[in-house]
């Protein structure tokens, strides 16, 4: 991966057009108590802010927190008094192709339903709500009626275990599960609700938090389905029954909006919470400058799942505060065939779509022809996020999916950020492939050694926030130990959040991500990143996806193995073996060479299209799997090991 490969600047008539201007930087860095509390004012206040950050509690955090409001509100209510209420927010489309259109209107009797219910089953402002749907309107209903009511969420994704779900039910002491019977995997029903049963138990091993599960009816594929009378009620029966006026009411800026346990790519999820005001104001400003979004002209497509906080923050959050038009799709991008979201872009006019790096790998395996056949003209940015993009990956966005003609935001973030944090501004940054560019207006980030010192342009480190930020975490729940243990502690002298990530500046200035600080490699003294070996293997034409780690080794310390799945008209055998191995020396150095590649059919990843680098060590080295809770599919690891025998 060369640093110095050509540079993207947007168009004139990009720039021309865009939210985002240079100014801003310069305005943050003056003042970013009045540059925070100006994007603050952009939400509808109850009872106004007075004070914009209190820190003297490092590291729990206070952001605007003499201010009142309500999110669901701010996300709903606001447009259709506005006047919007006829504005499509959602155009939801299901696996099976069926479809529905929310307008902001519609959107607001149906949250308000919810609140009744949630109100009358006696959930009260503080309570927490576990979420476990597949990607229908009902599951952001609920996430806004508990908005609406300051009620803590707790998103789990559907294709979790039941013994996951459990764990998270038990941490959050959640009093209701919202579910469905079923939902739609590659154009079959498969059912949900029964892991939920499972999940909770009967008897002594019942789960001691939960008083109702609230079942949404998608598949309709059970006509028996279990049913543990008084817990289990139909959505149907109750929340659609319920009356769909309902008056909100303000919470504290400082109110936990939801809490979210992480990928667990490095280690054990951890609960994740974030407040109400700061959070909301950190996804509002996101998505109006690194979406570059038009009110009432754009219309949104982010695709990841609400299970992450993509999710939250992208379909949720800042879109509905934005009064965005946006698309919502249940199912994977091959069902029924791989043209799927390139027909719903197609058909929705989509301008804005947003994906992650695995999914566009995917797209180049499976070839050009795909996108090539639809008219993707309405398309004006691009975005990902999840992972370092290679830039080969990047170049193959640009060109096949975005024309050559739209801006690519490669945004850099965490569960724990909140919102975007690095990430180019569209009609400002001219962008280089691979790289996150930079820290966004208002965000402070460096690039230390392990003393604190800031590295120059070239050397790579620990990457930390050295200022914080409205959208931030404000703990991991009920563990403020390791809460302090996990971010703060490493660099707790200077009082800076540690990211976790390495990262290094290039000789322009551009910052690039180069993976977990745990990820990194040490191979006879040299620190190589796992990002740049796996973007050196993915240059070659034959290698779709690659995943590298350090194993243990004995005259090296680290010993650099690759899993790698090729494109489907490649041969394996040991010339391309070695061509491989010889890209990766070129393009980084002799000593990034691969000890051992390994051509396997799949990689070990999280449902946020993450790799677990952390699993395919433990391969590597002999060991048990650690955690795999957060894992698709498990039996991934049948076809590694039996490659590596
Ligand atoms: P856990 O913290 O439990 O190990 P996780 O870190 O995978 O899980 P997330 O919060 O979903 O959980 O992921 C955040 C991480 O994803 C970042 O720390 C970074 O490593 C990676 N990441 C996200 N976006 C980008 C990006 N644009 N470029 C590079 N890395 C990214
Ligand atoms: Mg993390």
């Amino acid at each position: 991966m060369s640093t110095t490969d050509q540079v993207y600047p947007p168009s004139a008539e990009f720039v021309a057009q865009a939210n985002a201007n240079a100014e801003m930087y310069q305005r943050a860095a003056d003042d970013p108590t009045e540059f925070w509390a100006e994007q603050a004012r952009r939400l509808d206040w109850a009872t106004p802010f007075s004070t914009v950050l209190d820190w003297s509690d490092t590291p729990f955090a206070k952001w605007f927190a003499d201010g009142k409001l309500n999110v669901a509100v701010n996300c709903v209510d606001r447009h259709v008094d506005a006047g919007k209420g006829d504005r499509v927010a959602i155009h939801w489309v299901g696996e099976p192709g069926d479809t529905r259109d929310l307008t902001y209107g519609q959107l607001k009797d149906e949250v308000s339903k919810a609140a009744n219910y949630f109100t009358a089953i006696g959930l009260q402002a503080g309570d927490r709500v576990a979420i476990y749907m597949p990607m229908v309107p009902e599951a952001i209903i609920t996430m806004l009626a508990c908005a609406r009511l300051g009620l803590t969420h707790t998103v789990v994704f559907a294709g979790f275990s039941s013994a996951a779900l459990r764990a998270r039910v038990d941490d959050a002491a959640a009093k209701v599960v919202v579910t469905t019977d079923g939902q739609y995997r590659r154009g079959q029903p498969a059912p949900l609700k029964s892991a939920v049963d499972e999940a909770l138990g009967s008897g002594d091993d019942a789960a001691p938090s939960i008083e109702k599960v609230i079942v949404v009816r998608r598949t309709n594929h059970d006509p028996d389905l279990p049913w543990v009378h008084g817990r289990d009620v139909w959505w149907e029966d109750t929340v659609e029954e319920s009356s769909f006026v309902h008056e909100a009411e303000a919470f504290d800026a400082e109110h936990p909006l939801f809490l979210l346990y992480t990928s667990g790519t490095t280690g054990s999820p951890k609960g994740i919470v974030h407040s109400s005001g700061g959070y909301l104001t950190q996804a509002n400003y996101t998505f109006h400058n690194v979406f570059d979004h038009k009110e009432g002209r754009d219309v949104f497509w982010c695709t990841a799942d609400i299970g992450w906080v993509t999710g939250h923050t992208y379909i949720v959050y800042g879109p509905l505060s934005a009064g965005a038009t946006e698309i919502v799709y249940e199912g994977t991008p091959n069902s029924p065939d791989e043209h799927r979201h390139f027909n719903i872009i197609e058909k929705y006019g989509v301008t804005t779509y947003y994906t992650a790096p695995t999914l566009i790998r995917t797209f180049m395996k499976w070839g050009k022809e795909i996108p090539g056949a639809h008219d993707l003209s309405s398309l004006r940015l691009l975005g990902t996020v999840g992972e370092p993009i290679n830039p080969e990956a990047w170049r193959w966005y640009y060109e096949f999916i975005g024309g050559n003609r739209c801006p690519i935001v490669d945004t850099w973030w965490q569960t724990e950020t909140g919102g975007h944090m690095l990430a180019p501004l569209p009609g400002v940054t001219a962008c280089t492939p691979g790289s996150a560019m930079g820290p966004l207006p208002g965000i402070s980030a460096k690039i230390v050694d392990d003393a604190g010192n800031e590295l120059p342009r070239g050397e790579q480190g620990y990457l930390v926030l050295d200022k914080p930020w409205p959208g931030m975490l404000r703990g991991i729940w009920g563990d403020p130990q390791r809460f302090k243990d996990t971010y703060w502690s490493r660099f707790a002298e200077q009082g800076w959040y540690f990211a976790g990530d390495g990262a290094r500046y290039d000789e322009n200035g551009a910052l690039w991500v180069l993976g977990r600080v745990d990820d990194v490699m040490n191979v006879s003294g040299h620190r190589i990143s796992t990002a740049e070996v796996e973007s050196a293997l993915v240059a070659h034409p034959a290698v779709a996806e690659a995943a590298v780690i350090g194993a243990a080794d004995e005259t090296t310390g680290q010993g650099i193995v690759a899993f790698v799945i090729l494109m489907e008209d490649a041969e394996p055998n040991d010339d391309l073996i070695a061509e491989m191995r010889n890209q990766v020396a070129v393009d980084i150095s002799p000593i990034a060479k691969p000890r051992e590649i390994n051509i396997v059919p799949e990689l070990p990843k999280t449902r946020s299209g993450k790799i677990m680098r952390r699993l395919l060590k433990d391969v590597a080295e002999g060991r048990e799997l650690g955690d795999t809770s957060t894992l698709v599919d498990p039996s991934v690891f049948e076809a590694i090991r039996a490659q590596r025998a």
